[in-house]
């Protein structure tokens, strides 16, 4: 019997891949403009870590993550996310010591035991961003756009961005005694899980997915009416800097996201034709999980994007990505010259030229239709003929043209045909 993939992960093909291999590379480009340097931390990290980080409400906590006892019974758990292994990162080598603000970005994939669907994956791939030592609105501001930057280079549109403020250990217990208070009334007509969160986590109704929910929370008070000062002060200068650089905004009193860890501002950034999975980037600012990691006080902010889902907005998008090309395809004319023919490829490869060629011993017909296949711009005859003579006989396949040259004169020819997408 043939074993498959197991459900709720893929295997991302040759032609994916290249979607994804430019889309990592525009970022990290873009990356590297605003400062974040690139961390890479273990796929797996012990349990406790996710439970203290995310939050033991939330759902990724108690219903979706991959948690497995090693061979000596330690609790161990697949990454469902990256900021926890980030900062564990930052706080165990010290990084805050040698810098005021660190800069980190990671990719790579997370776990989580959801119900698989069109744009979620068991195993998906984060890039994510985190900006650690500055409480600044500057920062919040700077990070969406820093996202927006990143979308337009991809070639992306129609996003839209949602704001929310969450607010902070100060004000947010307001809110949510107003808020539990508010929906207590309407207790029986909530879904069962939003019966759990009225009393554990109420913040978390605001964004049920549940229709019924969704009724009962349309008139809550709204947390802009609960926040102190500093919270209000934080929020408003986030959206006048948005404003100053005029990125578009919807403020959403519903958005919450499913990490306790938020405080002040959340955002998410959505393309509705991906349907109900619609968010290509969220994030949040957290100004207390270093401090509950174990590490000194101190702010931090950051995002989280998947590439699957990038991917699948680009293609609905019709972009296109860039291919590697070929750029001579050598047809090789009978076994005697192979070891001249592997020379000459060898010649070629060394000059940074992509060359292909067929090992099996085809009719030369049957190699130039696999040529023009491959979509080579050149193709090289290595027959006994160009052996003998030593010529290189090259063909220009757009052009028909072929001539007898010299290597240097081939390697100039092909060399000046090239232009390999330099982005
Ligand atoms: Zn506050
Ligand atoms: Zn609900």
């Amino acid at each position: 019997m043939e074993i498959n993939a197991v459900r709720g992960t893929r295997d991302i093909l040759p032609d994916e891949n290249i979607k994804w291999q430019y889309i990592e590379h525009i970022v990290r480009n873009i990356f590297a403009r605003y400062g974040y340097t690139e961390i890479k931390t273990p796929i797996f990290e012990r349990t406790e870590l996710f439970i203290r980080g995310i939050g033991e409400t939330t759902d990724i906590v108690e219903k979706e993550m991959y948690t497995f006892l090693d061979r000596k019974g330690r609790s161990l758990t697949l990454r469902p996310e990256g900021t926890a292994g980030a900062i564990r990162a930052f706080l165990e080598h010290k990084m805050f010591a040698s810098s005021p603000l660190t800069k980190l970005f990671y990719i790579g994939p997370m776990f989580r035991y959801e119900r698989p669907q069109a744009g979620r994956y068991r195993q998906h791939t984060q890039i994510g961003a985190e900006a650690l030592g500055s409480i600044n609105p500057f920062v919040d501001a700077e990070i969406i756009t820093m996202l927006i930057n990143i979308f337009e280079h991809l070639g992306l549109k129609n996003l839209s961005v949602e704001l929310n403020t969450v607010g902070c250990k100060e004000c947010r217990p307001v809110y949510r005694d107003k808020l539990q208070e508010y929906l207590a009334a309407s207790e029986n007509e909530l879904c069962e899980d939003c019966k759990n969160r009225l009393t554990r986590n109420p913040l978390r109704i605001l964004d049920c997915k549940v229709s019924s929910c969704k009724e009962i929370v349309k008139n809550v008070p709204d947390i802009a009416d609960s926040l102190c000062s500093d919270c209000q002060k934080h929020f408003d200068s986030v959206k006048k800097y948005l404003d100053l650089v005029e990125i578009k905004y919807i403020r959403n009193k519903f958005l919450v996201r499913g990490l306790d860890y938020y405080t002040k501002t959340v955002f998410e950034i959505s393309y509705e034709n991906l349907g109900a999975q619609n968010a290509v980037a969220a994030g949040g600012r957290y100004d207390n999980l270093i401090e509950e990691l174990g590490g000194p006080s101190m702010p931090g902010i950051g995002f989280a994007m998947g590439i699957d889902r990038l991917v699948i907005a680009m293609d609905d998008q019709k972009i296109s990505f860039p291919k590697e090309e070929v750029d001579v395809f050598l047809a090789i004319m009978g076994e005697e010259v192979a070891k001249y023919a592997f020379n000459l490829i060898h010649i070629l490869r060394k000059n940074d030229i992509h060359a292909e060629v067929l090992y099996e011993n085809k009719s030369l017909k049957n190699q130039f239709s696999y040529a023009g296949k491959i979509g080579s711009k050149f193709v090289i005859i290595a027959g006994e003929n160009e052996v003998l003579k030593n010529i290189i006989t090259i063909k220009n396949m757009e052009t028909k043209q072929q001539s007898e040259v010299n290597l240097e004169e081939a390697i100039a020819i092909i060399k000046a045909q090239v232009d390999r997408l330099k982005v």
